[in-house]
């Protein structure tokens, strides 16, 4: 047995390789690779008539009936020190189609990889079709009860979204899947979480994507409430994106404010030590000084405070990237009280970054009638839909 061999008979915990041809996935252009799980020291997989494929030595077997596999992560990194970037150690399919990780069941193929760079675990990938990702999707990042047409429009922007992600990773050529089932990119579920209507807008939108002017996809954000206005990406992180215009009239959350947030003086200078590490502001400040700030209105991008004698501009996204998405739900909030000595008190509205398509507006014009179309040429007046396959 060769070196390479013993390690992947010790990450097998126990099972005896075969000698089988290597499974063929089927070509298909259009899937995508989500991050289900990361940094496990033991993975464990099932299925019916499941079909295992080590990458390392290029081999393969299928076991008849319900079968459970194991990997054990901790050995196959420990053993060869050479690892150091990802590896793919392992894919697995059933012939239901359904494979079982976590106690959920999973469309499509299961890859088992090592997390990296002198990690001992493993991460697991889902790699499934594009339709079927966004049919588990919509559940999760929307509300299946919801009007198809707002599905239908969250299904087009969340395709545009991992079709762009998927475009990134390819440039990138480093990592072995393209999205992380995580609210940094998308939520998606898993087989039960698809419904018939789930499924419906993600066959009815089959394809479509949302592109702009120069022809190309376009990262399309979306949020649960705009809090009556939608925000520009620039305005909320610091790239501009090509075809984002803000929209100022989404009536349907434009109710009063619903949250509010109490910061005191001390993690003020917190959140001031913080931008000035990261070069957001590059003012140098005595932050022993006194800290002053200034009247505010909601739809200020920034706060004004001035530090001493220094006047510094604070822009409002950075509080809910410091603070978190509990402190600060959305980036649409304004300074109620704090002028003099005492708690910073903020109060805001929406809920989410606030970019691109708002789902409760989605819901409500969708309730008026609104096919996706529209509701997507609304939040999006700058980019065109198009059909892609
Ligand atoms: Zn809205």
């Amino acid at each position: 047995m060769t070196l390479k061999a013993l390690i992947i008979s010790l990450f097998l915990s126990g099972n005896t390789l075969a000698r089988v041809a290597p499974v063929k996935s089927p070509s298909d252009n259009y899937k995508v690779k989500v991050r289900i799980a990361h940094g496990l020291k033991n993975v464990e997989v099932s299925g019916t008539d499941l079909t295992r494929y080590l990458h390392p030595v290029d081999q393969s077997k299928t076991y008849g009936g319900r079968k459970k596999v194991k990997f054990n992560c901790h050995y196959f990194s420990k053993d060869n020190k050479k690892v150091s970037n990802q590896i793919l150690l392992a894919s697995l399919t059933s012939g239901t189609g359904l494979v079982t990780f976590d106690k959920k069941k999973y469309q499509g193929e299961l890859h088992v990889v090592t997390s990296g760079r002198n990690k001992k675990s493993c991460d697991v990938v889902n790699e499934l079709e594009m339709d079927s990702y966004i049919s588990s999707l919509l559940a999760k990042e929307m509300n299946a009860s919801w009007p198809i047409e707002a599905l239908k429009a969250q299904a087009v922007a969340a395709r545009t979204y991992a079709l762009h992600k998927i475009q990134k990773a390819k440039l990138l050529d480093s990592s072995f899947y393209d999205l992380e089932n995580s609210e940094k990119h998308q939520v998606n579920g898993d087989f039960f979480d698809v419904t018939r209507r789930t499924l419906k807008a993600a066959r009815l939108t089959s394809g479509f994507v949302l592109k702009n002017k120069l022809g190309k996809l376009t990262p399309a954000f979306f949020h649960a409430s705009c809090g009556g206005r939608t925000l520009r990406p620039d305005e909320v992180w610091s790239n501009k994106v090509v075809g984002y215009e803000k929209v100022a009239n989404c009536n349907y959350c434009k109710k009063k404010d619903n949250w509010q947030s109490v910061i005191s003086r001390s993690r003020l200078k917190k959140i001031i030590s913080w931008a000035m590490r990261k070069g957001y502001i590059t003012k140098k400040l005595n932050l022993d000084k006194k800290i002053r700030i200034y009247k505010d209105k909601r739809n200020r991008k920034f706060l004004n405070i001035k530090v001493g004698s220094r006047k510094i501009k604070l822009k409002k996204a950075f509080f809910r990237r410091y603070f978190g998405r509990v402190q600060f739900p959305s980036n649409y909030f304004y300074l109620a009280d704090g002028l003099g000595k005492g708690p910073v008190h903020f109060v805001g509205k929406g809920n989410g970054h606030g970019v691109g398509l708002c789902q409760v507006g989605s819901r409500g014009l969708a309730l008026k009638g609104w096919d996706y179309k529209r509701i997507l040429s609304h939040y999006f007046p700058e980019l065109n839909i198009k059909k892609i396959y």
